[in-house]
This record gives C-alpha cells, structure tokens and sequence, in this order.
C-alpha cells in the first residue's frame, strides 16, 4: 500500500483529498505547514508528496528544493497542487524535481490518477537495470544513478531526465524543442533558454566528461561518445 502526505494549509481542501486517496486505498498523512511537512517525510518517508505552493510558513518550492536535498527522500514522488497555474510556475515546479503538477481548482478523479501514474512511473523504474553510459558517464535507470569515473554526480530529476533523453540518443542531434516536449513536457518555444541553462548546469556537474554534450549551433544538442 503506497503512503501519501498531503501538505496543504486549507483545511477542507486537504480533508477532502485525504478522504478521497483513503476511499482509493492509499494510506495518508497531512500536515498543514511546509515545516511540519518535511518533519512528517523525514520521520516516516512517503511513497509520494501532494505539496501546496502556497503554505503559511516555507514556500512550497523552498519544501520541495529541501526534499530533493534529503538523501532519504530525493527519490520520492512529488506532486505539485497550486492555484498557481502560469506555465511558468509549472517550469519553475518541474525544474525543481516535481513529477507532475495538478491546478487549482482540480476534479478528485483527475488527481487520483495523475496520482496513480506518477507512482506506476516510480514503480517502474526501480524495474530490472539498464544503465547507459558515454564517455566517462554512466547513468542507471533503475537507481536514478549518475556516475561519473565511478564517482556519483547528484543531479535533480530534470537534468536526470535531460541527460538519459541525450544518452539515449546518442549521435543524434536534439533540437531545444524536441527536449523542451521530451524533458519538460512543454510545447512551446518561448522557453528555449530553459534548455540551455540546464545542459550548462549539467555540464558544469559533470565536469570534464560533460564536454561530450555538444551544442550544434542554432539546432540544439547532441551527445557524442567518440570525442
Ligand atoms: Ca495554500
């Protein structure tokens, strides 16, 4: 049975999504600040977080950057559940390591089953090992697992994506488009930048063994393991 915290500061709003996840057979817990959040993962580690932007104490991004610090939790599950409904909070929530992200005013059914994929996702992959790897870069799928000359290189779960996405498309170029739709989940091109600031953090992560990220000019991006 999978464990739920629900960090909400509206009281009816966090009973009746708690009701609801229990009517569905999860286990639930729920706290009503973002500190009293992080002291209910730390103590007992759920398979997933529902987590309010907008709390009374920490903001909900500041919650979920510390999750992704937490060597016990940077793996869990985290659903962003905000009013906040700009593309840009949906970027900024994503970036930080969010799974998904549901708005404000939301219908229960459409919350359980984002619910329900985000954690057949995570079931997933803690499925059978595949690790790739290119130059002195390896990345284990299952373990979420990046190492560099055997050394691990903590990345967040979007620069994980990014750079599984790149490897397993080695040789091949990646326009800024093709990984804003793939990594991100964006259809747009006005965020293209986002693109380029995370292959130059991803690179900076990986030191040297980054190099073999190249940039294609005015295209995007491409992996090459022969350099
Ligand atoms: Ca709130």
């Amino acid at each position: 049975m999978s464990r739920i915290l629900i960090i909400e500061d509206e009281q009816d709003l966090a009973g009746l999504v708690e009701y609801n996840l229990r009517a569905a057979g999860f286990e639930t817990e729920t706290a009503n600040t973002g500190a009293g959040g992080l002291a209910k993962a730390r103590a007992q580690p759920p398979d997933l977080v529902l987590l309010d932007l907008m709390l009374p104490d920490i903001a909900g991004g500041e919650v979920l950057r510390m999750l992704k610090q937490d060597p016990e939790l940077r793996k869990t599950a985290v659903i962003i559940v905000s009013a906040k409904g700009q593309e840009s909070d949906r970027v900024q929530g994503l970036e930080l390591g969010a799974d998904d992200y549901v708005v404000k005013p939301f219908s229960v059914r459409e919350l359980l089953l984002r619910v329900k994929a985000v954690l057949r996702r995570s079931d997933a992959e803690e499925g059978p090992a595949a690790v790739l790897s290119a130059g002195d870069i390896s990345l284990d799928t299952s373990r979420h697992q990046v190492r560099v000359k055997g050394e691990e290189v903590v990345l967040t779960a979007l620069e994980f994506r990014l750079l599984r996405t790149l490897l397993e498309r080695s040789d091949r170029v990646q326009t800024r488009e093709v990984l804003l739709s793939d990594v991100w989940g964006i259809q747009a091109e006005i965020h293209t930048r986002t693109v380029d600031t995370h292959i130059k953090r991803l690179r900076e992560k990986l030191g040297p063994a980054g190099d073999i990220i190249e940039t294609v000019r005015g295209v995007g991006y491409k992996l090459s393991p022969q350099q």
